[in-house]
């Protein structure tokens, strides 16, 4: 949609083509008739330094709509939950101790707000970089858990410039929109819509070709139908572009497919009552203590529970490879496994708190950065001449998100416009 607006802007006719019903992909969310707000499917917030997708949010005139609270994201030591999402607030966790370690840990943590030579990092996997530099203990304590929730089985292949990005750019103050990330998409699709952009739900596209311009074949209600156009942007996971576009040349396919990635699965709950009673909003939980889930977000400690007629919203999630377990159980399975967790939050909970369950799940959540990932991003221009790719994969070295999405959006845009 960032794409399409630039493109619109510069005196293109845009259609977008998008398989779901609705707008906003993995920041899609929903609404139960009695809440004034939707929810994301998978849990969301922007950081304030998200400067591409505010500045945005400014262009369009929607400033007043965004709000930035400061919720709590905090993290297990032996058995309460300390605040944890800047390096002063680190330096104050009991679980290091208050010597050495955290003497490391605080020198490390400040070593990297300050460089911006990322691409001297790329080259070491995270694992080995903290071991040696944070130390065994710290690294042991603080950033291996992060990195095993995170990508499972790759968690030791993970390079240094992911984890420099991640707390170069992140901050605590959180913000959403007005309404929710739902509510934005469907404010930016309707004024893409009145500018003339075409955006056709329920449209899926099943092949790009070759053929002088490139023809498009799409799979609608309407049955199975060709259209052609001068310039394509793909946004898609690579694995998809890779399936639609097989006259792409063998390298470039090749390189598509070795780039590895997360799926995730996601429980949202409606509760009766609130579950973090100290308002936290953000609870890293460390996996190998017999946790089934990676994150546990109460939303409505962050957005008031009044935007949802009173209900509180809590997730329970995880990133998975694919062929995990939870990708083929029922929601009902997947509550059952999850409910004896919700008592280490609130011993009082109940599963009668609970008034509805929805689960989500999507094969491609998280891209792995492997070491020296710079080498082997997929261009934005693809060998098929006027064929542009976009995705999550190719955001580096920031970690994926909506501000990332509208950047490279925006630079895809660019040179589309550009080139003849
Ligand atoms: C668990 C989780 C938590 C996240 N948390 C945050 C967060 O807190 N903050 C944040 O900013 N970001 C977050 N993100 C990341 C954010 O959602 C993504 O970075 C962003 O949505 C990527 O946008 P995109 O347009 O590149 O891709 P997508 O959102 O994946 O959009 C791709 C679109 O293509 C459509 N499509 C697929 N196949 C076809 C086809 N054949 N034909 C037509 N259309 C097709 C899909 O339906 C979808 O709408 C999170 C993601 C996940 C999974």
């Amino acid at each position: 949609m960032a794409a399409a607006y630039d493109l619109n802007n510069a005196g293109h006719d845009v259609t977008i083509f998008e398989a779901a019903g609705y707008v906003g992909g993995l920041a899609a969310g929903f609404k139960e008739p009695h809440w004034s707000s939707s929810v994301e499917k998978f849990y969301h917030h922007w950081f304030a330094s998200d400067r591409d997708m505010l500045n945005l949010i400014r262009e369009l005139g929607w400033q007043d709509k965004l709000f930035f609270p400061r919720p709590y994201t905090v993290l297990l030591y032996k058995g309460k939950w300390y605040p944890f999402d800047s390096i002063p607030k680190a330096l104050l966790f009991p679980g290091l101790g208050f010597g050495f370690n955290k003497l490391r840990f605080g020198l490390v943590g400040l070593y990297l707000k300050l460089t911006n030579n990322w691409r001297a990092l790329e080259k070491y996997t995270a694992h080995e970089w903290m071991r040696t530099w944070a130390g065994g203990q710290v690294y042991d304590k603080m950033w291996k858990p992060l990195l095993i929730g995170k990508f499972g089985p790759y968690y030791d292949q993970v390079n240094m410039a992911w984890m420099w990005a991640r707390l170069k750019a992140r901050t605590a103050r959180l913000g959403t929109f007005e309404g929710g990330f739902q509510n934005f998409a469907e404010m930016f699709a309707q004024k893409l819509r009145e500018m003339g952009v075409v955006i056709r739900l329920k449209t899926g596209v099943r092949s790009i070709k070759e053929r002088g311009g490139l023809d498009i074949e799409i799979d609608d209600d309407r049955g199975s139908r060709q259209e052609t156009f001068q310039k394509v942007l793909v946004t898609t996971s690579p694995s998809l572009l890779a399936k639609l576009c097989p006259d792409l040349p063998e390298d470039y396919l090749k390189g598509l497919l070795e780039l590895r990635s997360m799926g995730a699965v996601v429980m949202v709950m409606s509760l009766k009552r609130q579950l973090s009673e100290q308002g936290y909003y953000w609870f890293n939980l460390p996996k190998e203590q017999g946790y089934p889930f990676l994150a546990l977000v109460e939303h409505t400690n962050f957005v008031p529970p009044d935007n949802f007629g009173g209900d509180h919203i809590v997730y329970a999630g995880d990133y998975l490879e694919v062929g995990h377990e939870y990708f083929t159980l029922s929601d009902e399975q997947l509550l059952e496994r999850f409910t004896p967790a919700f008592k280490k939050f609130n011993p009082q909970f109940e599963i009668n708190w609970v008034k509805k369950v929805w689960v989500f799940k999507t094969p491609y959540a998280q891209p792995v950065p492997l070491v020296n990932h710079s080498k082997n991003i997929p261009a934005i221009r693809t060998p098929i001449q006027g064929l542009y790719f976009a995705s999550m994969s190719q955001v580096y070295p920031w970690d994926r998100g909506t501000n990332f999405a509208v950047q490279i959006g925006r630079q895809a845009a660019g040179m589309m416009a550009s080139d003849r």
